[in-house]
């Protein structure tokens, strides 16, 4: 197209927002497996899918879009933009802020799509949905269950199209490989999340800290090399030259200081001095709680001494006076 697609569901990569689940043919698809389709100018329903969905941002879109427009992350999502929550969780992120009467992706055209090349994901995989499922947990990358299946929905005329393909050749073609590769870690946080459920919570800093890191590498460089980061961080001096000035190192960087600072995942390290300090301060935490409590039981004890006397009774043996 103008094709879209977006991550979905757990683990499921699909188009449109309201993809209904009906048009998801039940079959499971393997890189093998035949597909007849194709999208090009020619198809009479060329652009129509570009309209009325729902276009979630990877941080690897949002980076690619930006460079394509030459913008700011600030410019690129006060223009282009709009927050979201991403799959089901209460995590923060950005999808496509759809423009006039139609609804319309901000980039496509009659002509076709403005950011063919730097097009989302989402837009991607269309009508080639992926599902990837975590049978040992969402550590367990062993235990991975990935397969493919298909989407036809009736406005969409690729599908009469002569055009045969593998489900591999067609991900080749779309650049689907390099997008996953590049995806793969912002997603396997939503899905932490997800896995965790609404028992565990996260704080609000913790999701201003997601969604900064997540949408606006520019902020998020800042609180790298700005703000007290290095003094509680260890980052070895080649990472730190790399992610200065490469933002895709930055973008893979952010999600391993997330992955550890929200979900206690191993990959960065604490300072020795800024373990030890919060030791310490632990510890003059709970030696002021024991202080309170020996204080409060003392202020307790006095009272009642002090009624017991009023009685005319010892402390020793209340019952006599
Ligand atoms: S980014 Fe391009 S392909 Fe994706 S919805 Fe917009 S116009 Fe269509
Ligand atoms: S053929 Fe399908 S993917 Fe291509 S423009 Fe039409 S609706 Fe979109």
């Amino acid at each position: 197209m103008a094709q879209s697609e977006r991550p979905k569901q757990h683990t499921v990569y699909t188009k449109k927002g309201n993809t209904n689940p009906s048009n998801i043919l039940p079959q499971k698809l393997d890189l093998q497996s035949s597909l007849q389709f194709e999208c090009h100018p020619g198809v009479s329903c060329f652009t129509a899918c570009c309209h009325t969905i729902k276009i979630i941002l990877t941080p690897y879109d949002i980076l690619m879009l930006r460079r394509r427009l030459g913008l700011s992350a600030d410019e690129f999502i006060t223009t282009y933009t709009e927050p979201t929550y991403l799959e089901k969780t209460d995590m923060p992120g950005l999808q496509l802020k759809l423009m006039g009467e139609k609804q319309a992706c901000p980039f496509v055209t009659p002509e076709g799509c403005t950011v063919y090349t730097d097009r989302p994901s989402a837009c991607r995989y269309y009508p080639v949905g992926m599902a990837d499922f975590h049978e040992g947990g969402i550590e367990d990358e062993e235990a991975e269950e990935k397969f493919f299946f298909l989407v036809k929905e009736p406005h969409c005329k690729g599908h009469e199209e002569p055009k045969h393909w593998t489900i591999g050749e067609w991900r080749a073609d779309q650049g689907v490989d390099v997008r996953d590769e590049m995806n793969k870690e912002w997603l396997r946080l939503v899905m932490r999340r997800k896995s965790f459920g609404q028992q565990a919570s996260l704080s609000d800093a913790a999701k201003r800290m997601f969604f900064m890191a997540t949408t606006d590498l520019d902020t998020f460089r800042s609180f790298i090399f700005e703000s007290s980061f290095l003094d509680t961080y260890e980052v070895d001096q080649e990472t730190l030259d790399r992610i200065k000035t490469d933002d895709v190192a930055l973008m893979l960087f952010s999600f391993s200081y997330l992955a550890n600072s929200l979900f206690g995942a191993p990959g960065l390290h604490i300072r020795e001095g800024k373990i030890k300090e919060k030791v310490a301060q632990l510890q003059q935490q709970q030696n002021e709680a024991l202080k309170r409590a020996e204080q409060e039981y003392e202020e307790l004890r006095s009272e009642r001494d002090r009624m017991l006397a009023e009685r005319g009774q010892s402390p020793e043996n209340p019952k006599k006076s």
